[in-house]
């Protein structure tokens, strides 16, 4: 099949590869749409050593299993199936998993994946195909709710205004927070959610010290500065949540997080149903964040494009 192959730290377009094997309790997928995110431009960096098909945000049909003829999309982490956590149905923290387009399981970016028949969730009418590729990064901002009481947390603070920010920013929006995004990008006001503010130069090292204290701090940058930063931004006793991975290593001062009681989370993956349903009755409007769509066969030249700056979505069209 064709899919785009990321060896040895360079990126190509194959004809030749492999089609999923069929196996028991997993589900074949074609791929119909797939969408590049700043974790697949890591990956092409060298990140995690991936090496493999990347991709892992995606909408597709069924081609067996349980919901084969559907249109589905599928969480990511595929585990053991036999641990504790898995027996617990908490694969995403499997010792043994793969995960789907980063680690050791090949990616969305090609014909057709492969995933647990668990993964698979059925896409509703009500959301179309261009929505769906935002269901697994809606899910990972939605997660947030899960980790944090945000009836306790209204005064939040995202940083980063680049995709990952601006679902955070509409995530706790969904649920009553009043939301102020630090980034780089005036002009993404009109794509945060209504009533949120925009300000800029709140990350870098001459952020202004005299601010409110935020309740909640959601880091989206990808960029390991930024955290001890945060920690000055939220008040005694608030949250910050980690929802992006970085690429180097950070240091911080652990006195100030102690003496303000502050709690730092580490968030990840979340469950699909939310996110799904957020889509489904357009309360976080997805589409106006896409840049561009591009045929499998063009795979380099959309990876060139999300790279520029000031790109939002960049989508592939797989079949
Ligand atoms: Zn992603
Ligand atoms: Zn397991």
């Amino acid at each position: 099949m064709r899919g785009l192959l990321l060896a040895s730290g360079t990126m190509s377009l194959c004809d030749d590869l492999p089609l999923p094997t069929a196996r028991k309790g997993w589900s074949r997928v074609r791929v119909l749409q797939a969408g590049i995110c700043a974790t697949d431009q890591a990956l092409d960096r060298g990140y995690m050593g991936f090496c493999g098909v990347p991709g892992h945000e995606f909408v597709g049909i069924a081609l067996d299993g349980p919901l084969a003829g559907k249109r589905v999309t599928g969480e990511i982490n595929a585990g053991c199936g036999t641990c504790e956590l898995c027996r617990n149905h908490d694969s995403r923290h499997c010792k043994h998993r793969t995960v789907l387009g980063i680690l050791q399981h090949s990616g969305a970016f090609a014909e057709q994946l492969s995933l647990p028949n668990e993964n698979l969730v059925h896409v509703p009418d009500s959301v179309s195909d261009s929505a769906a590729t935002f269901v697994e990064p809606l899910a990972a901002a939605l997660h947030i709710a899960d980790d944090v009481d945000l009836a306790r947390h209204k005064r939040a603070l995202v940083a980063g205004d680049g995709k990952l920010g601006l679902l955070c920013a509409h995530a706790l929006a969904l649920h009553g927070c009043n939301v102020t995004i630090a980034g780089r990008h005036p002009e993404r006001l009109p794509l945060l959610p209504r009533g949120a503010t925009l300000v800029s130069g709140w990350l870098e090292a001459s952020a202004p010290k005299d601010v409110l204290p935020f309740d909640l701090a959601v880091d989206a940058t990808g960029n390991s500065d930024v955290l001890p930063r945060l920690l000055a931004l939220v008040r005694p006793r608030g949250t910050i949540v980690i929802k992006t991975t970085t690429e180097r290593p950070t240091s911080i001062c652990w006195s100030s997080l102690v003496v303000n009681e502050q709690r730092l989370i580490g968030s990840r993956c979340g469950r699909f149903a939310p996110a799904i349903a957020a889509l489904a009755n357009g309360s976080v409007p997805v589409e106006r964040w896409i840049a561009a769509r591009y045929p499998l066969a063009q795979a380099l030249q959309a990876f060139q494009h999300a790279g520029t700056k000031g790109t939002l979505k960049v989508l592939l069209q797989i079949s």
